[in-house]
């Protein structure tokens, strides 16, 4: 028999039930007892959704209030000191304290760490290893959410981070931490830990071991061997089934094998030509778990092209030592499909959320156990079909572009020495240039407005007018404060990703695409389901607008085509690099649109370059080329005295420099605040050619900078860079901030270049 089985299922709920009561609780407007309730409601549901799917192998411990690594970290009993723990189970209050951090009766302590999980946008909260701390169980969860499964007669089994991923995600911040002792320490709790969900019943256990797609090294590999090893000395009869998803095993893959767990899991969505070379080297001891139904994208999968890699495994290792799974946890994708309102029913037939693709594992593992229900295979078969050939998603115009594309397409007519010339003669601003990163505050009276608007209870019109008054205002403060560059506000925009998929063809919005991204907040990501093009300008009328209220160079304000395509669920009937470049021309026909309307400075927000690096370093030079190829593609159009921005934010810019550079962006705009001008150190030492933004001052913060202190950082910038290289701006866009803390920042910050070309004149003199 070829068991169906489950990674994990996201916690959130159809509705976002979770969090709305986190948030409901946080604010003091729920108690403990009714977000424990929620939070049980939600398993439960859950747990039966999947066993209504037919899986047998159901997880537990996949769900979490805020985070599956922090709640690894509190069953440890890892929690920081500054958090000033009992030292008994991790309470509620201590665990969102670690989360969000706290400011309550005198206390003040900040959050831990939060970083992206591998290449996903769910945001995980980094360990911190301290000295002192002493690893013992902390926490019941585990145990509590199998007893809760097993009530509701659900045999589940529990899953957690495994040892060597966890030590390898966290941190120390002392330089005499005894890192091997420690790992000792931590992994004689995982064997605890084991053992008493054997002696609670637990026919098996799930560790995830994602590092396993990482370029790990001997000496992890090594050590990652040694603790399974001692894992299956002391519990031997435990059946572990390793996962391991996002990628293939490459390197690790004899290490994977070698590991002495029942089962282990492999991702044959993003790596299908491991197949062979596992099912060859595969001990015959072990049970291959088949990750073929995308767990990270929307789409339907190719049922019979996954039955047939599944069947070739079990011709190989009998069915008996064959699981079928999704790719990864389900944490990734929405909830339930069959809910969805805003997606026509076309679209709908090409696509599966997490209940569709359980049901799409059990149909496999039911052809595999002689059971094929040959009407659900033949709907499939004609769904994809029906995807393949719609004229919806193939446009041969835009196909042929983007196959037509010269090197010609992606240079601008002249290098940046000659450019700058003619965009000094057209500009004409002065030393220091003022400009902000696009966004002014949205207020709550625009959202108001907004959803009004999409209720229809608000025309065109009306909704236009409104927004032509925000952008008015916000000309006369620019106007009235000095900045030399200004912007319209980006008041039509409630998402800088969103607005340009709604306005582009081949994308869809769903109404309940809800995932998680970090803590309580969900994202509802767009779908790119065909061939992307701009039926027709989408920002010319809002800068144009601008434009006609003030003198000054006004920045038209584009989001690039990499982080359009990052933030998105893609196509997975193409090459990513293939849509990225279509958004590409798609944004170069708006920059080139802006650029006959007179928008003379436009900038092309690239946010998300540095997170699309594939997690492999062999693989980071062939994106980064489609990558920057793409921004460029979407600028070089221009005339030389056009210039072109580009922004980006909380980034480590060392190891991509040389990417950076090649953007051949006019200036670009960077975080460095928070770190007081330590990131720029990489365009320092690179000797970055164009010119550049540092960010003076932090936008996350509510506090307002003085100009003393921006005045320091410019100086700081100045030691370093030529006084042409620098523009002041603020680190990122505003839309966050209240008006009563932007416009005093910004009068500071514009005083602030003021007095610094005051004090280059008397240098000069
Ligand atoms: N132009 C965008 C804004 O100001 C940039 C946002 C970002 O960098 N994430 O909001
Ligand atoms: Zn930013």
């Amino acid at each position: 028999m070829t068991i169906a089985a489950n990674l994990g299922f996201p916690r959130m709920g159809l509705k976002r039930e979770l969090k709305k009561s986190l948030e409901a609780f946080w604010k003091g407007k729920a108690s403990e007892a009714e977000l424990q309730d929620t939070a049980k409601m939600l398993r439960l549901r859950h747990w039966d959704m999947q066993k209504t799917a037919g899986i047998d192998g159901i997880p537990c411990n996949d769900f979490s209030f805020y985070d599956q690594v922090l709640d690894m970290s509190c069953l440890l009993g890892l929690v920081p000191k500054r958090y000033n723990w009992s030292g008994e189970t991790v309470d509620l209050e201590t665990y969102f304290a670690m989360a969000r951090g706290m400011q309550k009766d005198g206390k003040d302590v900040v959050a831990m760490e939060m970083t992206k999980w591998f290449d996903t946008n769910y945001h995980y909260i980094v360990p911190e290893f301290e000295n002192g701390m002493s690893p013992k169980i902390s926490s019941t969860k585990i145990f509590d959410e199998f007893a809760e499964a097993k009530a509701a007669d659900i045999n589940a089994h529990p899953v957690l981070i495994g040892p060597a991923t966890y030590m390898y995600l966290g941190k120390t911040r002392a330089d005499d931490f005894d890192v091997p002792a420690f790992m000792d320490q931590v992994l004689s709790v995982y064997i605890e830990i084991l053992t008493k969900l054997e002696s609670q019943g637990a026919s098996w256990v799930q560790i995830d071991e994602p590092m396993l797609v990482l370029d790990m090294g001997e000496a992890a590999q090594g050590m990652m061997k040694k603790m399974y090893d001692r894992i299956a000395a002391e519990l031997p009869n435990l059946n572990i089934v390793l996962t391991s998803y996002f990628g293939d095993l490459r390197d690790n893959l004899s290490t994977a094998l070698s590991l002495p767990v029942a089962t282990l899991h492999v991702d044959f969505v993003r790596a299908p030509e491991q197949l062979d070379e596992i099912l060859a080297s595969l001990p015959d001891d072990k049970t291959l778990s088949m990750g073929v139904i995308d767990g990270r994208n929307i789409w339907k999968a190719d049922l019979a092209g996954a039955l047939a890699m599944c069947e070739k495994a079990v011709a190989k290792l009998g069915s008996d030592r064959v699981a079928v799974a999704p790719s990864c946890s389900l944490l990734h994708t929405p909830v339930d499909l069959d809910d969805e309102t805003a997606l026509d029913a076309e679209l709908k037939n090409w696509m599966a959320f997490s209940k569709q693709k359980l049901i799409e594992v059990k149909l496999i593992s039911d052809a595999l156990n002689g059971n094929k229900d040959e009407a659900a295979f033949a709907e499939n078969v004609a769904a994809i079909e029906s995807r393949k050939i719609s004229e919806r998603i193939h446009n041969k115009a835009v196909k042929d572009r983007v196959a037509g594309i010269t090197e010609a397409d992606l240079e601008r007519k002249n290098p940046f020495q000659k450019r700058i010339q003619a965009q000094r003669d057209v500009l004409n601003l002065p030393l220091l240039p003022t400009t902000t990163i696009g966004s002014f505050p949205q207020i709550p009276e625009l959202r108001q407005m907004r959803a009004k608007f999409k209720k229809g209870e608000l025309s065109q019109e009306e909704y236009d007018s409104y927004l032509e008054k925000l952008t008015d205002d916000a000309m006369a403060l620019q106007d009235e404060i000095g900045i030399d560059v200004p912007v319209h506000g980006e008041y039509e925009r409630n998402d800088m990703v969103e607005y340009f998929g709604e306005k582009l063809d081949g994308f869809a919005f769903t109404k309940n695409g809800w995932v998680q991204s970090y803590g309580s907040r969900c994202v509802k990501p767009p779908v790119i389901f065909g061939d992307v093009s701009r039926p027709e300008a989408m920002t010319v009328r809002w800068s144009s607008y601008a434009k006609s209220k003030t003198d000054k160079p006004v920045k038209g304000m584009l989001t690039g085509p990499v982080t359009i395509l990052q933030w998105s669920f893609v196509r997975d009937d193409q090459p990513r690099e293939t849509t990225c470049k279509q958004i590409g021309f798609a944004i170069r026909d708006e920059v080139m649109d802006l650029e006959k309307a007179n928008i003379r400075v436009i900038q092309i927000d690239e946010p998300a370059v540095r997170e699309g690096l594939p997690l492999r370093r062999d693989d980071w030079k062939s994106y980064l080329k489609w990558a920057v190829d793409s921004f460029r593609l979407s600028a070089a159009g221009v005339e030389d005295g056009t210039q072109i921005h580009t922004h980006m934010c909380y980034c480590e810019f060392n190891d991509i420099m040389d990417s950076i550079v090649a953007l051949d962006a006019d200036v670009i705009s960077i975080e460095t605040s928070r770190s007081a001008m330590d990131v720029l150190e990489a365009f320092i030492d690179f000797k970055y050619p164009n010119e550049i933004g540092p960010g003076v001052y932090d936008i996350h913060s509510p506090r307002i900078p003085s100009t003393e202190e921006m005045e320091k950082l410019l100086t700081k910038a100045l030691d370093v860079l030529a006084p042409e290289q620098i523009w002041v701006n603020p680190d990122c866009g505003l839309k966050t901030r209240s008006w009563d803390e932007t416009r005093p920042a910004l009068e500071n910050m514009v005083q602030a270049a003021k007095n610094m070309r005051e004090k280059l004149k008397e240098k000069a003199a």
